[in-house]
Parts: C-alpha cells; structure tokens; sequence
C-alpha cells in the first residue's frame, strides 16, 4: 500500500495502529500517527475498524458472551467492514 509521500509509510502506520489504540506510543509517535490518519484515508478506515473491533470485544469479554452476543458482534464488524468499503 502507497498513499504517496507521507512522512510515514502506510505499513508502518497499520503495524502501530493497535498501539495507537491502547495510547502505548509515547507522545511524539502517537501524534505522527494520527497526522498520518488525518491525511490518509485507507489508514484512517483501517483505524477505525480496529478500533470498533476493539470496543466490541471489550465489551463482549466483560462476562462470557452467549452465542446471540457473539453473532451480534460478528455482524456489527461485517456492517462496519461495508461501510467502510462504501465509503471508498
Ligand atoms: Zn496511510
């Protein structure tokens, strides 16, 4: 993947994007990261479904999730996955 020419390259960036997330960057990278985010738009998608990935799964781990829970959860993804190719 190549946006053109970014400080950062897109590779680099969705290896971090978890990091980013769990605000495990220190301050000078997180804020590299999200300038990268706001100029790119395949990464800033990536990110968010990382991100909403992350919350569904928090929640879900909270207590032991039921099979109506978890299918739940599986079809929220697949919206945002549609959403996201939507809106390219
Ligand atoms: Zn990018």
């Amino acid at each position: 993947m190549n946006c053109g020419d970014h400080e950062t390259d897109c590779s680099e960036v969705l290896a971090e994007v978890w990091l980013l997330l769990d605000h495990e960057c220190d301050a000078d990278r997180d804020a590299q990261l999200r300038r990268h985010l706001d100029e790119c738009g395949p990464c800033l998608a990536r990110y968010d479904l990382e991100r909403t990935v992350k919350t569904l799964v928090a929640r879900s781990c909270s207590e032991v999730a039921p099979d109506g829970l978890r299918q739940r959860v599986m079809l929220s993804i697949s919206q945002v996955q549609v959403e996201i190719t939507r809106r390219d």
